[in-house]
């Protein structure tokens, strides 16, 4: 499964190139010159440079890196041809693209509904439903032992009451204030234009290899970069050559700057030296990529801490942990993920491939199982397919 999806990257990689090439050949550097003009106007975040985000690696020198560690992206100078900036593609829904999710429960609660009456049938069609979207058996529990009781006293009269009750105890189970990401730089100024940055806010992203890391970092990039904050990309999955290709491409979609490693190299000095760079520039913000090869339990656990040291250092300050899961794994990946809780302090979960699984239901089991807020959605494989996680909308759009 994890070849798969390496070989299907680098097919993806291979036709965009094939694509790609003609059009630099009669543009050339027209559509990164476009880029940086559509975005010029908005970088007012901290650190913002007047060239933009990751563009200011061709204007100014980078500081020495560290052994072993290169620069991976040289821009193309931007061209006098004017072009009208792309607009931006607009977010997905829950509702357009848990389709999957919706249609599992849909079925069940259709049934419910048209039953007319509370029976002891109502509660099998509720309980194989939440099952089978990997709610989990303790939450499932939980929220059916609320429901009866509160048919029981008569709160609760017929079955749309019911399907109200159990949308809202859902709703009720995901929120929390924790599912918001942490503000960068929020308690700090930020730095004057042209000067070093003082502290550098890194986003750590871990998990088993497959599960979206690259994909998701990449896209947090793009956010980020569209929202007028530049960020510094660390390719500190050294062990396979094609996720350091993977995050390059990631980082020129996203116009940012990115420090990769030698292959099989020390992947926290990538993020030692990602987080010099990002000072020395006045940018605040590291997005990290991490390994995740599970077969070496005991190295996988020490190499994460060890990053987490090394980016816990001055100027550089862990701000996000981002536990990175494939929901399409359902319950399993649950078990995968309380390695990574024994090796770091996770702050929170991306939940990936949503769109493509009706276990829409282990958004609950994360919450419950893990203790840890879902953060971030992934509903598909292009740079605009990640929103936050807001509880009512998700459990409106599974019903
Ligand atoms: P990593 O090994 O954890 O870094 O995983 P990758 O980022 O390489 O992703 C593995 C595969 O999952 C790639 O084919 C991605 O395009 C795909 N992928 C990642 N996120 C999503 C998502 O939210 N939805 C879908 N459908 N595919 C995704």
């Amino acid at each position: 499964m994890i070849d798969a999806a390496v070989v299907t990257a680098a097919s993806d990689a291979v036709i965009a190139i094939a694509i790609a090439v003609p059009v630099v050949l009669v543009a050339g550097g027209v559509a990164i010159a476009t880029r940086r003009r559509g975005r010029a106007g908005q970088l007012t975040g901290p650190g913002t440079e007047s060239t933009g985000g990751g563009t200011a690696v061709a204007e100014r020198p980078a500081p020495t890196a560290a052994p072993g560690v290169d620069r991976a992206l040289e821009p193309t100078p931007p061209t006098a041809i004017e072009m009208t900036p792309e607009p931006e593609p607009e977010a997905p829904s829950y509702r357009g693209r848990l389709g999957k999710a919706r249609g599992l429960l849909s079925g069940y609660i259709g049934t419910v509904r048209a039953r007319g009456k509370i029976d002891a049938a109502t509660w099998d069609d509720l309980e194989e439903a939440l099952i089978r979207a990997d709610v989990g058996v303790g939450a499932t529990d939980a929220l059916l032992g609320d429901l009866r009781g509160r048919v029981t006293s008569g709160e609760i009269g017929g079955p749309d009451a019911l399907v109200d009750a159990l949308k809202s105890d859902l709703v009720a189970m995901l929120t929390t204030e924790a599912s918001a990401l942490s503000e960068i730089g929020a308690d700090r100024p930020a730095p004057e234009e042209g000067q070093p940055a003082r502290t550098v806010d890194v986003w750590l992203f871990v998990g088993v290899n497959g599960v979206g890391k690259t994909t998701t970092l990449g896209k947090v990039a793009k956010r980020m970069s569209r929202d007028g904050t530049p960020v510094i990309l660390a390719a500190g999955d050294t062990f396979r050559a094609a996720a350091g290709e993977q995050l390059s491409l990631w980082a020129e979609r996203a116009g940012a700057d990115i420090v990769r490693g030698a292959e099989g190299g020390d992947p926290s000095s990538v993020v030692f030296d990602a987080v010099q760079r990002a000072a020395s520039k006045g940018v605040v913000l590291v997005l990290a990529d991490t390994a995740g090869r599970l077969h070496n339990k005991v190295n996988l656990i020490e190499e994460l801490k060890k990053i987490r040291r090394v980016s816990d250092r001055p100027p550089g300050h862990v701000t996000e942990v981002l536990l990175v899961l494939d929901a399409t794994t359902g319950q399993n990946g649950l078990a995968q993920a309380k390695v990574f809780l024994d090796a770091v302090d996770v702050s929170g979960v991306v939940l990936t491939k949503l769109d493509g699984t009706a276990k829409g239901g282990i958004v609950v089991a994360i919450q419950r199982e893990l203790g840890l807020p879902v953060k971030l959605v992934g509903l598909g494989e292009g740079p605009e397919d990640l929103i936050d996680f807001d509880a009512a909308a998700f459990v409106d759009a599974l019903f």
